[in-house]
């Protein structure tokens, strides 16, 4: 059982997702804006959204990303427009997953099962290891997924919380870009700006800049590896 936000404003295709994702026993909301989905987010706790891309009041990816900045809950697309290059921005934008309209259900329960169990192993910690990583003064708990450094809790995103312990599980090993985007993001493409995005974000919660790096050193063109400050 899985509880789903379904946000769709055609009538015909929200009723049928609701009946089949009832049927599949999962708990269901609707809405039928990008507005209402937030305000639904913001108070109920979901494992998965799944988001028509052509809504009334916001476009997809503006939606996307007022998601992406108070959830990390998984995402999956619902998309009548076939276009390649627009479902790659998608997926850098945070999405997790994408379908094209129409879609059967079969299709979305599996594109559901890959999301779910994805956001559960990364949830649960059963996988990286769950013994505590220590690198310098930093603290990596997948167990109970948190992080701290010199004794002070971090406050990490899912992401950046996965990026930190991927790479706390090989200090001083320099890790790819693309490898990241496989291993953390379970994109086999994509491009490096999601990464480099994130890596910042997680910089300045270490505390720290790229001109002058304690932990966390890029490499151009190479990767980005994790080791303790001299
Ligand atoms: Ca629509």
């Amino acid at each position: 059982m899985a509880r789903v936000l379904v946000v769709e404003d055609d009538q015909f295709v929200r009723s049928a997702l609701i009946r089949h994702l009832t049927d599949a026993s999962h708990a269901v909301r609707s809405v039928g804006t990008a507005l209402e989905a937030l305000r639904e987010v913001a108070q109920v706790g979901f494992d998965v959204v799944i988001l028509d891309l052509g809504l009334p009041d916001l476009d997809g990816s503006e939606a996307l990303k007022m998601l992406r900045g108070i959830t990390d809950v998984p995402v999956i697309i619902a998309t009548a427009r076939d276009d390649e290059a627009e479902i790659v921005r998608l997926l850098n934008d945070g999405a997790d997953d994408y379908l094209t309209k129409p879609f059967s259900v079969e299709h979305l329960s599996a594109r559901m099962a890959a999301v779910l169990r994805r956001s559960r192993v990364s949830a649960n910690g059963s996988e990286p290891p769950s013994r505590v990583m220590r690198v310098g003064g930093l603290t990596i708990d997948p167990l109970r997924r948190q992080a701290e450094l010199d004794g002070v809790a971090l406050d990490l995103t899912r992401r950046e919380f996965d990026l930190l312990a991927f790479l706390a599980e090989r200090p001083g090993v320099v890790v790819a870009r693309k490898e990241l985007l496989a291993e953390v993001w379970q994109q086999a493409y994509g491009d490096d700006q999601t990464i480099d995005v994130h890596l910042s974000w997680l910089r300045r919660k270490l505390g720290e800049t790229a001109a002058k790096p304690r932990y966390l050193h890029t490499l151009r063109g190479v990767g980005v590896k994790l080791e303790p400050p001299l």
